[in-house]
């Protein structure tokens, strides 16, 4: 069962207030006329209820089709509709189809040319004219309805093949918006997409997306080939897997979809499962020690079906000790009411006969096929009750049955023969992996699944429990939505890839340095002003749990420590200077004080008549500010400053920062050699992060290239990275904070 709290408690933190689009051809909830009244339903699918959970916590908006016949009469003047309609907390927003677009759009170009070149069935591909033009008319219409409900910095999360050419409509009138397209099935090879006239304009209709989100990662790959092929202008950076056209990039990532693995198992658990199965067995006619196997599917050619029942037959003829002693069950519901799957469902028909015919007895059957649709609650007892389960898609973006299946699996019994060409395959190695083709050895597997030892069995599937319940339906929107939420951020300010790369690297390993002034605390008139903001200290306050973090200020180490009021962090002042281990100083500078202070005096009064010029004595360096200073007496307090310094060229180093002027001993350290000297005194091995805003953090910059990341605060060509400007940090650090908190196993040792 989803964990309410905590996925509202992660939605709320990772999308910040911003507003989330879902869009899908279907809508989550179908209004019907019955009779005189009107009733609604919800589709059952593992989807469309996942993510009517994240609206009904988060109340945005779902952009879907009204297939209803009741549909319009329920809906406002702007076609809209709070659900759930026992429950109002979200908005669905319909989009009306001509019957002529739904004919078109969804039953001839979705249907017949998308989803069977999808699925390397090009024999199932039907070309025609007027599918195209509908299918753009459709995406139009999809596309007016999102631009009537988008705010600025919205996040819209866009579903499936149907939908391919709607980033780039959104994206030509509302260039800031965040758009993250998840494609449920497979992406084909391009000499498999080549068969489409209009392929090019389907990928560039997907690349005004910031992110893709593919089941597996050769799906992705196989899109950079098109890519590559159709549209030469583009550049695909394979390595980091970002497509880039026309200024704009787009991110492509797996993201294995999943299944509610606690309320499947918890479904399989109760007696009413127990009870429905036991009625079940006693319907069928099954004596208990019958070997049981299944098989759910749609009646869809793509599920290999077929295969299978060969492949059953196959078994029957060569292992005859199994006949009387195992039957497969096989739901198979019809989903789509026309060619070519009425004869599709004919043939699977004629082969469950001909099995049942060949092998069958008076009280055994070999198959027992059904059409009618069976409830999730009916399903869970069913797998598991099974001893095996077959899932032998010809082709098939992820397959949702196979991970049901195991989730139903209590007691560890079952044994699941899953196609290679599955992309749950990728993940279930455990399971007895088949190729659907090779009848022979399709039939010895089925074989071998029901010859298996209990001890082989139970290892196998509860490995599988493990990934499954590990890598769940809610870990699949968890990481999409925070994949989404660090894109709006980056479009916000800063760039993608720092977080994704920062991501790559495990918190543990992490050591956080950051500047104060223009960093962690906005730039002051002056420096007496800075303001430490509380939710800052409150971050860091918990990073430091987690990873060493060090302060790295030009500041006096007192003046720093007592700002930033946290202790135990390691701190670094007067420009790296002094530094402090978080019990004690472990490093200070000596430099030449006394003439320091002899120059201090000096500047303090030539500059007495300009009261804006401040001038800050660090005991071992000093800053002169001017800030405050009218800009027509900028030329008269450089002048003066000038002539005061020069005497002491050979003494002091003179450095210009953000309406500052920093003055050094020449031997004195610098950030960069503080930062160096801290990383080898507390934990070398691990990777730095600097954060900083200003000249002086150019030092620390490109001290740690090439062992750390480093990223200013507003452009700086010597970092690697760039926030936009000061209050991202603190989003930055809040992301970091947040990775802690829902992938604790990342969080591993203490820092300092
Ligand atoms: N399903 C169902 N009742 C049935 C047959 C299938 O609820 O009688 C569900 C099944 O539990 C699964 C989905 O349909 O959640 C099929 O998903 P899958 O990924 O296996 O294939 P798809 O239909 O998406 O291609």
């Amino acid at each position: 069962m989803t964990d309410t709290r905590a996925l509202r408690s992660f939605i709320e933190k990772a999308t910040q207030d911003r507003r989330l689009i879902v869009v899908s051809n279907r809508e989550p909830y179908v209004h019907r006329k019955q009779e005189q009244d009107i009733v609604w339903e919800q589709p059952v699918g593992g989807l469309t209820s996942a993510l009517d959970d994240v609206l009904r916590l988060l109340g945005g908006v779902w952009v879907a089709w009204g297939s209803g016949d009741a549909d319009r009469r329920t809906v406002d003047r702007k076609s809209r509709v709070r659900v759930p309609p026992d429950q109002p907390s979200y908005t669905l927003k319909r989009v009306w189809l001509t019957p002529g677009e739904v004919e078109n759009y969804y039953n001839g170009y979705s249907n017949h040319v998308l989803w069977p070149l999808c699925h390397i069935a090009l024999e199932r591909v039907y070309l025609r004219h007027r599918y195209w033009e509908d299918y753009v008319s459709a995406n139009h219409r999809f596309a007016r309805a999102v631009g009537e409900e988008v705010e600025s910095g919205t996040m819209v999360w866009i579903h499936d093949y149907h939908l391919a050419l709607l980033p780039a409509l959104l994206r030509a009138d509302y260039p800031d918006l965040t758009l993250a397209h998840f494609w449920h099935v497979p992406w084909p090879n391009f000499s498999v997409l080549r068969v489409c006239p209009q392929a090019r304009e389907l990928v560039e209709g997907m690349l005004a997306n910031d992110l893709i989100g593919f089941q597996v990662s050769h799906f992705a790959s196989n899109f950079m080939d098109c890519v590559e092929k159709l549209i030469p202008d583009a550049e695909v950076d394979r390595e980091r897997a970002i497509v880039s056209l026309k200024g704009h990039e787009t991110r492509l990532e797996a993201f294995p979809i999943s299944v509610d693995f606690e309320r499947f198992h918890q479904m399989a658990s109760s007696r009413r499962s127990q009870r429905f199965m036991e009625k079940l067995r006693r319907r069928l006619n099954l004596a208990p020690d019958i070997l049981l196997g299944v098989g759910v599917d749609r009646l869809e050619y793509t599920k290999g079906l077929t295969k299978r029942l060969q492949a059953i037959e196959l078994f029957f003829e060569r292992f005859p000790k199994f006949r009387k002693r195992f039957t497969f069950f096989q739901v198979a519901v019809p989903t789509r009411a026309s060619e070519p799957y009425i004869g599709y469902g004919k043939g699977v028909q004629a082969l469950v006969r001909q099995v049942n015919q060949r092998f069958g007895t008076a009280e055994w059957k070999p198959v027992i096929y059904t059409e009618a649709k069976m409830e999730h609650r009916e399903l869970a007892a069913l797998y598991r009750e099974a001893d095996l389960c077959i899932v032998s898609s010809v082709y098939d973006g992820m397959n949702l049955v196979a991970k049901e299946f195991i989730s139903c699996q209590t007691e560890e019994k079952g044994v699941l023969l899953l196609s290679e060409f599955a992309g749950a395959a990728e993940e279930l190695d455990e399971a007895i992996i088949v190729n659907p083709y090779d009848l022979e050895s399709f039939s010895e597997s089925i074989r071998d699944a029901l010859a298996m030892g209990s001890r082989e069995r139970r290892k196998r599937m509860r490995t599988l429990r493990e990934r499954v319940s590990a890598a769940d339906i809610n870990t699949w929107i968890r990481n999409i939505i925070q994949r989404m939420s660090d894109l709006a951020s980056a479009r916000s300010g800063g760039t993608a890839f720092l977080f994704r790369d920062i991501e790559q690297i495990a918190l543990q390993d992490l050591f956080l340095f950051l500047d104060f002034d223009g960093t962690l605390s906005p730039i002051a008139p002056t420096p007496e002003e800075a303001r430490f903001p509380v939710h800052v200290q409150k971050i860091l306050n918990k990073l430091k749990k987690v990873m060493p973090v060090a302060i790295i200020s030009g500041r006096s180490l007192e003046d720093v420590r007592s700002r930033v009021g946290i202790p135990d962090l390691v701190y670094s002042g007067n420009h790296g200077m002094e530094i402090w281990n978080g019990r004690e100083m472990v490093r200070q500078e000596a430099g030449d004080i006394s003439r320091l202070e002899e120059l201090v005096e000096e500047l303090i009064r030539t500059f007495r008549d300009i009261p804006q010029v401040i001038v800050e004595h660090k005991r071992l360096s000093a800053s002169l500010h001017f800030r405050k200073v009218p800009p027509k007496k900028l030329a008269r307090v450089f002048g003066r400053f000038w002539e005061v310094t020069r005497p002491y060229d050979a003494h002091f180093n003179v450095s210009t920062g953000k309406k500052v002027l920093e003055i050094r001993s020449k031997e004195a350290w610098n950030k960069g050699d503080a930062v160096t000297w801290i990383l080898e005194a507390i934990a070398p091995t691990r990777h730095p992060v600097y954060i900083g805003d200003d000249v002086t953090d150019e030092d620390a910059f490109r001290a740690i290239r090439g062992k750390g990341t480093s990223i200013s605060v507003g452009r700086n060509p010597e970092a690697d990275y760039y926030l936009e400007n000061q209050d991202q940090v603190g989003k930055f650090l809040e992301w970091l904070y947040l990775r802690t908190l829902f992938f604790p196993e990342l969080a591993g040792g203490q820092g300092n």
